[in-house]
């Protein structure tokens, strides 16, 4: 009986994502400061909500019902005025463009839609987390490579982590089918360079290989580096899925808005996919974001416009958490794009005892026991890597920076209480 409803192996054994486990430590422990999952703790900009209560209060009844499947009409064409000049090609909002349940689905049908029993898929380690299981889930095979710093010093930055070329190129073969790629990077903060994309594209043409771009951060770069769509390399644009996010896009995680967009032979696996599962997303809250991109159009290449005043909001919050964590003994990696910092936790567990966790990875161990002693909430980094290779982010926590800047302040005075009672 047990054995017959026990979870299909496809996915896994089961075990909670560190999503799950960390939203529930923090239900537990009510730190003072969360700076795990990626989430602003501030407003949006005004004009976001504003459109949901326009678009709720709205004469029109079918605002109330169920609307095209693979993406409100106003929004697919919002994101086609968005994208098209980006890109540098008309984007078909009908064919070109599937709305989804946050980027998280879009990577789901995307994987779905295309990885086949056997196929192999080539992703960066660090990865976002999802994309292991999702490749399993469909039967298919992943292939790691990890990015590592060229030199570990002090002052490192997320460009000094780089993929080895070599490496990089002796994981290609027949069986590739897709190659996963996250720019800007999260947890790291790598902004892909033009020349790296370059290299990735080269071996994604040479062997046929599906590039699937996670671009959920690209309104947050920072200076001098540059948002590269790889989509725009050429003879890419043929061959590669990009996703966006709504909730990274006007900060507001919480409505769970994505997008996959590609040429419309490719979107069409995707849809079938989606039209089986979810079909359509909520029609008040899509006709929301299509307002809210319209009115960021209107006023585009302004400072005011969010896609460019993020950055520059997150570029002091990023350093100013940095200064903080350093001069509390992490040695940090300055991200160039994102809101994360990775910070090597080392030189202050050293001190600490950690074996009263009982978690396998010391990573967890830290931040759990971090959590509880300072009362900040941060991400173990070996949630990022394959089970061979957990090893290589164990001594890391990942810090959330797109925090009211009082909460940011609030770090330095935990840190230091934290420091002070422990006698670090
Ligand atoms: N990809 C990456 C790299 C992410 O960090 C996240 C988390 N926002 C997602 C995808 C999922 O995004 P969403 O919240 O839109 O589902
Ligand atoms: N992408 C966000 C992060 O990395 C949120 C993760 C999630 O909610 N699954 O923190």
């Amino acid at each position: 009986m047990s054995d017959k409803f026990r979870l299909p192996a496809r996915y896994g054994t089961g075990e909670k994502s560190v999503w799950v486990e960390y939203i529930q430590l923090v239900a537990d422990i009510k730190p003072k400061l969360n700076l795990g999952q990626g989430l602003p703790d501030f407003h949006a900009p005004s004009h976001v909500p504003k459109a949901l209560m326009e678009a709720t209060d709205s004469e029109n009844p079918l605002m109330h019902q169920y609307t095209r499947g693979f993406g409100h009409p106003r929004l697919v064409q919002s994101l086609s005025k968005l994208y098209s000049p980006l890109v540098g090609k008309e984007i078909d909002p009908m064919n070109e463009i599937l709305v989804t349940v946050g980027a998280y689905e879009a990577l789901f049908a995307t994987i779905l839609g295309h990885v086949d029993h056997g196929d192999e898929v080539i992703v960066i380690e660090p990865f976002y987390d999802c994309y292991d299981p999702m490749i399993q889930c469909a039967g298919g095979v992943a292939k790691f490579i990890p990015l590592k710093p060229k030199k570990v010093h002090d002052n490192m930055t997320s460009s000094d982590w780089i993929l080895d070329e070599k490496e990089l190129e002796s994981l290609f073969s027949d069986r590739t089918k897709m190659f996963i790629l996250n720019t800007p990077h999260n947890p790291l903060g790598k902004v892909f360079t033009r020349q790296e994309l370059e290299k990735i594209a080269d071996l994604c043409k040479k062997y046929n290989v599906l590039c699937v771009s996670d671009e959920v951060y690209e309104w947050m770069v920072f200076e001098p580096l540059k948002h590269v769509r790889i989509a725009t390399l050429p003879g890419m644009w043929e061959r590669t899925i990009t996703i966006g996010s709504a909730g990274k896009m006007f900060s507001v995680t919480g409505w769970k808005v994505g997008w996959a967009y590609g040429p419309a032979n490719l979107l069409k696996n995707l849809q079938i996919v989606h039209q089986n599962c979810v079909y359509t997303h909520c029609t008040p809250i899509q006709e929301a974001i299509a307002r809210a991109i319209e009115f960021e159009l209107s006023r585009w290449n302004t400072p005011d416009c969010y896609m460019s005043s993020i950055s520059k909001e997150l570029v002091s919050k990023r350093d100013v958490l940095n200064r903080i964590l350093k001069d509390n003994g992490f040695i940090t990696t300055l991200p160039d794009g994102g809101y994360f910092i990775m910070a090597d936790y080392t030189k202050l567990a050293n001190k600490m005892d950690l074996s009263t966790e009982p978690d396998k990875y010391k990573d967890y161990k830290f931040t759990k026991k971090f959590a509880k002693e300072a009362s900040i909430v941060t991400i173990p980094l070996s949630a990022f890597y394959s089970k061979e290779h957990k090893h290589f982010g164990e001594n890391y926590a990942r810090f959330c920076f797109i925090k009211k800047d009082e909460n940011l302040a609030l770090t330095g005075t935990l840190l230091q209480e934290w420091q002070k009672r422990s006698h670090l």
